[in-house]
């Protein structure tokens, strides 16, 4: 019933599309990183696609599921120096569609956590564009999984907190006696930068020293890594490690059952180099 609702919709919307003469645009999650982590929907509008507008997060492996024909256009953020302006990305889309194409617009994880997906679903809805949203999974959930760590659990974690840690003016500007609580797992994006300042102020606002936390670089890919450390040592062993964005934080009592539900492997940059999806291991 579900599969056949979700297909109603998305046939809905091609209709849409179609008899509106104009073209449309899917907003598409391409998940964390390892392609099959890709829904079925993201895989066939990829297939489907006249135009892909990607984002820097999205992997090689993942555009190369898309026919050669497919026109792709890299409008990715680079840091703090955006390669397009958002306002130059809205333009596109609005403009693509506007001459009848099928616009892919491909965004790492989920698009509407911390993606703008919002952002550019308003601009097309001013010009009145059809436009679906396909969801997906978000690096929060992808890299816990194949870091092994549960982000709730029945002993350790009721709650879990999805927020940015972008510096603005060398700041963070969060509700730190709501994420300094017990029994909680928080998770930060876009955090590396300011992990020491994240890790000493969860101390100041009352979460003790020995914390679990980790952060992970390229969760998901053959080339994830992973240090799993405390509050109070986390920034001097990410730095250590030499851990490079993009990464994720996770905090809370279920970053210690790593330790025992660990089990994705990366092969190494040399499976990376190939541009192949990798198969993964099961620990027996
Ligand atoms: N919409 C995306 C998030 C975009 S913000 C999503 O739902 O996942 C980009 C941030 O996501 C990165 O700075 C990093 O914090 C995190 N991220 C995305 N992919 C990641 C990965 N494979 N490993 C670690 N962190 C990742």
């Amino acid at each position: 019933m579900a599969g056949n609702q979700g297909a109603r919709a998305g046939a809905r919307f091609q209709l849409h599309a179609i008899a509106s003469k104009r073209g449309s645009v899917s907003l598409v999650g391409a998940g964390p990183g390892d392609p099959e982590l890709l829904t079925v929907r993201a895989l066939r509008r990829l297939q489907t696609a006249d135009i892909l507008l990607y984002d820097q997060l999205v992997s090689r492996a993942i555009l190369d599921l898309a026919p050669p024909s497919v026109l792709r256009i890299d409008v990715g953020k680079r840091c703090a120096k955006h390669a397009l302006p958002q306002a130059e990305i809205n333009r596109l889309l609005v403009d693509f569609a506007l001459q009848g194409k099928r616009v892919v617009r491909l965004k790492g994880g989920d698009p509407f956590i911390f993606g703008r997906g919002g952002e550019e679903l308003e601009a097309l809805a001013r010009y009145g564009i059809p436009f679906e949203v396909v969801p997906g999974i978000t690096a929060a959930t992808g890299v816990a999984a194949y870091a092994g760590i549960p982000l709730t659990h029945r002993d350790h974690a009721h709650a879990c907190i999805f927020v940015t840690g972008h510096l603005k003016d060398g700041t963070m500007n969060l509700d730190w006696p709501a994420l300094a609580r017990p029994r909680q797992t928080v998770v930060v994006y876009m955090g590396l930068l300011g992990l020491p300042l994240l890790c000493q102020q969860l101390i100041l606002h009352g979460l003790p020293e020995a914390t679990p936390a980790a952060v992970i670089q390229q969760g998901t890919t053959p080339e994830q890594r992973v240090v799993a450390a405390t509050l109070a040592t986390l920034p001097l062993e990410a730095f250590a490690a030499g851990i490079k964005p993009p990464t994720l934080i996770i905090v809370g009592e279920v970053v210690r059952l790593r330790a025992r539900l660990e089990w994705f492997e990366p092969a190494g940059a040399s499976a990376a180099d190939t541009g192949h999806a990798i198969t993964l291991p099961i620990r027996a």
